[in-house]
């Protein structure tokens, strides 16, 4: 496409130049015709290149149509609870993803008591990330039900119930902004300078925040500093701890850290697990080891669930199995990466 200008010219050349050589055209017309000729070319070409932009655009209303086609998400719910006490029940719970016939999550059946530690561990793909979304409903369960403090999810309005839920993840998106308006973000905005500062002090960030060049006030993202692994996670719990939510959901990093922001890290989310209803996606031994149960997952369903002593004297358990791949190198006081854990977070 880009060719067929020069392609024009050749040809207008040829044609000009065989009626010249036949005498039926002046010098003169010939060189008003390569004149008109070669002043063509530069609109042609941009035309040529217009089609790039056309696709750029196409692609783009793509996207957006692609956001604003999407159904809003489901709240029906009108139950707007001050501070739920935590209780979490799944009775039967099953589900499928949209579009997708395979259960990837079958006959669940799980109590959260309120105030305890539950972790869930099973190998990648065994659905402990798809069972904790369904607890701030990213998705709805498609057999079954959950309730919370005696109620089904679905009754509660939507922003009322993530309210009441912190959720520290792999990865902790962070803004280009100070760190305090980092840790502030959210609903949290109202949240005064001695909050922040209380809730970094026991996420254990301020150890590193105090000895950045303005503490609070320094800036992090693209234009300003860069914070390892560990020190981004510290700023997701201070989060959490500012939210103050009684459910708490955890996806443990499963990369190492370094050392000094591992134990930093553990200090954080001890502090942060206190009293709150905690699901956790534990890929880190002394998580396991603290945790009130640990429920082993495969392929969607529950295969064992008790206390981490109790599972692992288990012979031949699934339990045993996990611990040996993906805890043992915890337990000689490395950090874990199991065969059965993707390695991701930063
Ligand atoms: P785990 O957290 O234990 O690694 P997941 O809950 O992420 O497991 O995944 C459970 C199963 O669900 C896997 O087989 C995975 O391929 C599938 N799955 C996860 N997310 C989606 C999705 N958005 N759409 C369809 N299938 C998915």
């Amino acid at each position: 496409m880009q060719r067929s200008p020069l392609r024009a010219d050749l040809l207008l050349l040829l044609v000009a130049a065989s009626q010249f050589m036949r005498n039926e055209v002046s010098a003169g017309i010939f060189m008003s015709v390569l004149a008109a000729m070669v002043a063509t070319i530069p609109p042609l070409k941009r035309l040529t290149n217009m089609h790039v932009l056309i696709q750029k655009g196409i692609a783009a209303a793509e996207s957006i149509y692609d956001v604003l086609d999407r159904r809003p998400e489901p709240d029906e719910g009108d139950e707007m609870p001050g501070r739920v006490d935590g209780e979490v029940r799944f009775e039967g719970v099953g589900f499928s993803y949209p579009g997708h016939d395979r259960r990837v999550l079958e006959d669940i059946d799980l109590v959260l008591e309120r105030g305890t530690v539950t972790a869930l561990v099973g190998r990648s793909g065994s659905g402990k990330t798809t069972l904790a979304r369904l607890l701030p409903r990213f998705h709805a369960p498609s057999a079954g039900r959950i309730l919370l403090d005696g109620r089904d999810l679905a009754e509660y309005d939507l922003d009322a119930l993530r309210r009441q839920i912190a959720l520290v993840g792999q990865q902790t998106v962070l803004f280009d902004d100070s760190i305090e308006a980092n840790i502030r973000y959210g609903q949290l905005a109202d949240a005064s300078r001695a909050e922040v500062e209380d809730a970094a002090r026991q996420a254990h960030a301020m150890e590193f925040i105090d000895q950045l060049p303005d503490g609070l006030d320094t800036r992090i993202g693209a234009a300003g500093v860069q914070l390892s692994g560990g020190q981004k996670q510290r700023i997701a719990i201070a989060r959490a701890l500012l939210k103050n939510a009684p459910i708490l959901i955890l996806d443990e990093a499963t990369s190492a850290l370094d050392a000094e922001s591992e134990q930093a890290v553990q200090r954080g989310m001890k502090r942060l697990m206190a009293d709150r209803t905690t699901l956790v996606i534990a890929h880190r031994l002394t998580t396991v080891e603290r945790a009130d149960q640990v429920v082993v997952m495969d392929q969607g369903r529950i295969v064992e669930r008790g206390r981490h002593e109790d599972l692992l004297a288990r012979p031949d358990g699934l339990y045993q199995h996990l611990y040996h791949a993906q805890f043992r190198e915890d337990a000689d006081g490395e950090s874990v990466d199991g065969p059965a854990s993707t390695s991701d977070s930063a």
